[in-house]
């Protein structure tokens, strides 16, 4: 846990926690960068923190031996993203093979996972159900029905949602202020145009909050989902 001590101090000084995004480092933002292991591999300077996987779109041949050339480290927080998309050509159980190889790694680290999920909730629900993993499953992006969610979240799964809340119509925007408080974080992907601020601005005013109260919880979520557990 002291590799955690960073973590915990850049949390108290900084304002906005962004779980999953594609975009470069941002001051003011604490940020969990997302790395495809190509873009990993061509890195000459590493984020402050970030997570390593190999994104169900750019599964190949390599990527098994890809992921046992990680190495371990206190700037690699997360697991992912990795999981499982039926809107691709490529076969669920290839994908699957290379999921159970993220899940092995993150159990092996202690290290949460952050999950791609297009489509295929019951399927990953089923893997998550074959586990006693203690690390944290967060399904990053989550747009799921209500239904699957709770199912989801009584599985012990987190969620994190990011511009679809801008949206008034969409299912997150409808049932986030149903949800339990401490299951989820904010996020922004790879959607550049879009700030942090913004997603958190929209959270507050869903759940009928401060901006303040709202940092105060994430927080809170982000050291029980990816520090705690
Ligand atoms: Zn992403």
């Amino acid at each position: 846990m002291d590799d955690y001590f960073v973590v915990k101090r850049r949390l108290s000084a900084t304002q906005y926690i962004d779980c999953h995004s594609h975009q470069p480092d941002l001051s003011g933002v604490f940020r969990i960068r997302s790395l495809d292991f190509k873009e990993f591999a061509s890195q000459n300077v590493f984020p402050e923190f970030y997570s390593v996987g190999v994104h169900p779109w750019y599964i190949d041949n390599h990527s098994e031996q890809q992921l046992q050339s990680l190495n371990n480290n206190p700037q690699l927080l997360a697991i992912g993203e990795c999981g499982l998309d039926k809107s691709i050509a490529l076969p669920l159980a290839e994908q699957i093979t290379v999921f159970e190889q993220h899940i092995q790694l993150a159990a092996d680290w202690h290290k949460p996972l952050i999950i791609h999920c297009v489509r295929a909730y019951n399927e990953l629900m089923a893997i998550k159900l074959s586990h006693s993993t203690a690390n944290a499953w967060l399904i990053h992006g989550c747009n799921c029905s209500f239904q699957q969610l709770q199912q989801l979240l009584a599985a012990g799964f987190y969620c994190s949602f990011g511009s679809s809340l801008l949206n008034p119509k969409s299912k997150p925007a409808q049932y986030l202020k149903d949800l339990p408080i401490d299951r989820w974080l904010l996020e922004t992907d790879a959607q550049a145009e879009i700030g942090i601020d913004q997603i958190y601005s929209c959270a507050a005013r869903i759940l009928g909050w401060e901006l303040d109260a709202l940092h105060q919880q994430m927080i809170k979520n982000f050291e029980r989902i990816l520090i705690n557990d």
